[in-house]
């Protein structure tokens, strides 16, 4: 298989008109700045990953997973990304904590959705319809369809995480063109959420960023929630 991409902690190989994608155990934070490797950490991300694109599914959201090939590597369909940043916010945490006046744990009265440009050299700057439009990276219309399945899939993680007394305090989602579809693409993990137990501690890439503690006992924590509660795909 041809490798088509290295990311910060994914690899994607095309295979035919399908990608396969390989979850690394290479973990970043601050633009990369901070990079670790953690043994087991890709397995997590790759299996919590499936098992939400399978919930996502069975709610009648269309994602580009197809399956998995073995433990790390997800087979998909061969979008074409659409290059945002799709940002859901139920509650403040991390950067609108710091570019806005609002204190970290503030409840939002209904989700903030937020498009970031994905484009690392210009550190992901936040962009609204006219600029996205202005660069040609999409439109009104499609970044409207983006963020109506944005709130539905919110609602999917809110009220299964709910079920496990989790909060989804916030994630990222990433969008992929696919025969005039659009389908929800990359990740869904503890990389690209936030999630926070009873005592509002975190159980994600947070534990990491900041040095709160083991960040694979969070990971492994979502992960069993994920695996133990949403079935195979039949
Ligand atoms: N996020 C992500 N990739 C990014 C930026 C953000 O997966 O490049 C996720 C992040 O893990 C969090 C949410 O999106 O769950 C909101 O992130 P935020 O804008 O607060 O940025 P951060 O504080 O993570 O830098």
């Amino acid at each position: 298989m041809k490798e088509i991409y290295k990311g910060k902690a994914k690899t994607v190989y095309e295979d035919g008109n399908e990608v396969v994608i390989e979850f690394r155990d290479d973990i970043t934070a601050f633009d990369a700045v901070k990079h670790n490797q953690i043994k087991g950490k890709g397995f997590y991300n790759a299996q919590t990953s499936a098992k939400l694109f399978e919930l996502l599914e069975k709610n009648n959201i269309k994602t580009h997973y197809i399956g998995m090939d073995d433990d790390i590597r997800m087979r998909a369909k061969h979008v074409e990304i659409v290059p945002l940043e799709v940002i859901v916010r139920n509650i403040a945490a991390g950067s609108i904590t710091k570019s806005y006046p609002i204190k970290e744990g503030k409840e939002f009265e209904k989700p903030v959705i937020l498009f970031d440009l994905k484009n690392d050299a210009y550190h992901d700057p936040l962009l609204n319809e006219d600029v996205a439009e202005a660069l040609g990276v999409s439109n009104r219309e499609e970044m409207n369809d983006i963020r109506n399945i944005a709130l539905r899939v919110n609602e999917v993680l809110k009220s299964f995480f709910a079920e496990h007394k989790i909060k989804v305090v916030d994630f990222k989602l990433e969008f992929g063109r696919y025969k005039n579809e659009l389908l929800v693409a990359d990740e869904i993990s503890c990389d690209t959420c936030r999630f926070w137990n009873e005592k509002n501690e975190s159980l994600d890439k947070d534990l990491y960023r900041f040095d709160k503690g083991d960040v694979l006992a969070g990971y492994k924590r979502i992960y069993d929630i994920v695996t133990s509660s949403i079935g195979t795909q039949s």
